[in-house]
């Protein structure tokens, strides 16, 4: 028997799906698979059932089925409904809960000394496998694949900051994988005229990829972690270069936190990319950039103010050299269903390789820390990913 619904869940059942099937010309696993059950119309008629007639499904199944979804989003604009699929599935995924998850909060909440360790095993990880395997794709997205020699600079600094505090949110991966990520943009940001602290704040992960996977408690603990160490620090700017943990920390007013009057509008006023400071600054060339430049649009904020100003700096810097965007299409990176379903996750990436076919030599750069991660393992051979950050040299080098 299945257990009875949450609130939440109830919610859900006020707005109705009316299976037009819009969702289905934009759902990355639909376009990658043609499988429709997959679909973000599948998952909100298999919550209704649940809500109509519980007993018609196991729960083993529901879990299966709630862990295919990526979490993209892209379903949400295109339903006349509103419907929020990732919602709808991270409240199946919470009320069904399964080892997966629990491993998933293990690897996000205490893999500050995995990460790193498994990266340098994944860089060592033979290339050419004779045969493909997605689980081998997913370990190798610890950090395998070329890196990238720098070949922009700033060289002229508009003052922006006009001396205002701000402090880094660089996420799980940066801090873990990609130091170099923060480092970059701290000495950006002190060049725009930002101040600084010599310690940033202790973070915890920006509970995205945790509220995803239906691990909901957590993702309230590391919420209310994070708005703690945000006043500790005195309310400053929070300057991120993930669209994702962005599009998670200004997800923050509507959850159920400690908030003091007034103090959410001021959080949501404060969470802000740090490409979009650097609109006036003035670039030039410290080495030869490869022949073509593609540049990798992350799904989530993408509806966010100042979202593509990352994309428009490049663009800026790179003239002819800059080849366009990779499409619209998803990385397939999908957090937890990595653990699940990792041949889906790849089925999606050789959606955007197939469609792309970047020559040998090109380099994909993106402003999100997942989908460089994704990107980087199943990227074909020859063609290098990073973050944008990456392309930059360091100012005092
Ligand atoms: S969130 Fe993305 S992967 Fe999930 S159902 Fe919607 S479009 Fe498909
Ligand atoms: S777009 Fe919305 S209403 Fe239409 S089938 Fe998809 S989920 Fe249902
Ligand atoms: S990892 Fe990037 S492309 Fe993939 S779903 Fe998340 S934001 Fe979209």
């Amino acid at each position: 028997m299945m257990r009875p619904l949450h609130a939440k869940e109830i919610d859900h059942a006020v707005k109705e799906c009316i299976l037009c099937g819009r969702c289905l010309e934009v759902c990355p696993l639909v376009s990658a698979t043609g499988r429709e059950e997959l679909s973000p119309k599948a998952k909100h008629t298999l919550a209704r059932v649940l809500r109509q007639e519980p007993e018609r499904l196991e729960g083993k199944h529901v879990a299966e089925l709630a862990g295919l979804c990526l979490a993209c989003g892209r379903c949400e604009k295109a339903c006349p409904q509103g419907l929020c699929t990732p919602e709808a599935v991270a409240d199946l995924r919470h009320a069904h809960p399964d080892l997966k998850q629990w491993l998933w909060k293990q690897w996000i909440e205490k893999g500050g000394a995995l990460w790193p360790a498994l990266a340098w095993l994944s860089r060592r990880l033979p290339e050419g496998r004779a045969e493909p395997s997605p689980r081998y794709d997913a370990f190798k997205t610890m950090g395998s694949g070329p890196g990238i020699t720098p070949f922009l600079r700033v060289s002229n600094f508009p003052d922006a900051g006009l001396g205002r505090e701000a402090v880094l949110f660089p996420g799980c991966t940066a801090r873990r994988l990609f130091p170099a990520w923060t480092d970059r943009a701290a000495e950006l940001l002190a060049g725009l005229g930002f101040s600084l602290p010599k310690k940033q704040p202790d973070w915890a992960c920006c509970g995205s990829t945790l509220g995803h996977a239906g691990c909901t408690e957590a993702q309230h603990e590391a919420q209310q972690a994070n708005l703690d160490a945000w006043r500790k620090a005195g309310r400053p700017l929070i300057v991120t270069f993930c669209a994702t943990c962005r599009c998670g920390l200004r997800g923050y007013p509507d959850a159920d936190l400690s908030w003091e009057p007034g103090e959410a509008l001021r959080w949501n006023e404060s969470v802000t990319s740090l490409a979009h400071f650097m609109a006036d600054v003035t670039i030039e060339s410290t080495g030869e950039p490869p022949a073509a430049v593609y540049y990798h649009k992350p799904c989530h904020g993408s509806g966010l103010a100042g979202a593509g100003a990352d994309e428009a700096l490049l663009a800026r810097a790179l003239g002819d050299r800059y080849a366009g965007t990779t499409g619209d299409v998803c990385c397939g990176m999908g957090g937890i269903m990595q653990l699940g379903a990792p041949q889906l996750s790849r089925q999606v990436a050789d959606t955007l390789w197939t469609r792309l076919n970047p020559s040998a030599g090109s380099l994909v750069l993106t402003g999100c820390s997942g989908c460089v991660l994704q990107l980087k393992a199943t990227a074909p051979e020859g063609v290098a990913v990073g973050h944008w950050l990456e392309a930059f040299s360091p100012q005092n080098g």
